[in-house]
């Protein structure tokens, strides 16, 4: 209820912004329609973060499961840095589950992040409706699954889990994992605030997009070419380490595909 009037004034704000056209929104380039998405997308965020803040409990208490069952999968009690990592990590966790404020704080940051990624691939994706798709549209794998699919598109499971849709795939691989392009493309944005949800957009020449999320390294920069194979970022996905935030299922690349502004599931388009 404490969100409802800076809310309405947000949406006022978006709304009087878009009115005055484009070129008042700023650099970003965005048009009406964007704008009054985003507005509408905040509304929406402010409810549905309360829904995610609710399950914070339990969402850390499924990190650190999650922690601990990789360290029974990967065995690597052998090596000495990784095994201070990870002791590191649980015990950060030890402190969330203890401090609610810092705990709410660095969901609400990975969430923040994660919706400023989407919003702005939705926007790439809408730029580009009208491109001419000549034949069927033809993605490869960005990684080689080891496992089964972790978490589907509109997973009722994920949502039950963290409160919020998911609208893209998890694709279950090593830490540290060359993630591939899965066409030709720009790289556009590139999303790293350390410990939140990290990603990048590709822009693909038929105007489809695909979304990189909890990646721990990037290998291209804004603005660069890629072909398709082409390797752009490093996987990640463990909680506690850089780009996995606290909304992981795990070691996993997240992947989305947009087209003409809405998100697809992506298995529709893979091999
Ligand atoms: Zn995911």
């Amino acid at each position: 209820m404490r969100m409802r009037i800076p809310v309405v004034l947000t949406l006022g704000f978006l709304l009087l912004t878009a009115c005055r056209g484009p070129d008042a929104v700023g650099g970003s380039g965005r048009n009406t329609a964007q704008v009054v998405q985003g507005a509408e997308r905040e509304i929406r965020g402010a409810r549905v973060e309360q829904e995610v803040l609710k399950r914070k409990g339990e969402i850390l208490r499924y990190q650190l499961r999650l922690l601990e069952e990789e360290q029974n999968r990967w065995e690597f009690s052998d090596v000495p840095e990784r095994r201070e990592q990870w002791r590191r990590t649980r015990a950060e966790f030890m402190v969330l589950l203890q401090d609610e404020r810092v705990a709410e704080f660095r969901i609400r940051e990975a969430l923040q992040e994660l919706w400023e990624a989407q919003d702005e691939a939705t926007g790439w994706s809408q730029r580009y409706a009208d491109a001419q798709r000549e034949g069927n549209i033809d993605l490869a794998w960005p990684v080689d699954s080891i496992r089964e699919i972790s978490s589907s598109f509109l997973d009722p499971e994920y949502e039950e889990r963290f409160g919020i849709p998911h609208e893209g795939i998890d694709i279950p691989v090593l830490q540290g994992t060359a993630v591939l392009a899965a066409a030709d493309g720009v790289v556009r944005t590139v999303s790293d605030r350390g410990q939140g949800f990290n990603s990048f957009t590709l822009v693909h020449d038929d105007g489809l997009v695909t979304l990189y999320g909890h990646v721990s390294s990037f290998l291209v920069t804004e603005g660069q070419r890629v072909r398709h194979g082409d390797q752009i970022a490093r996987s990640g996905g463990e909680p506690g380490t850089p780009g996995a935030g606290l909304l992981s299922t795990g070691q996993h690349l997240h992947f989305e595909v947009i087209i003409d502004g809405k998100h697809v599931d992506p298995l529709q388009y893979l091999p």
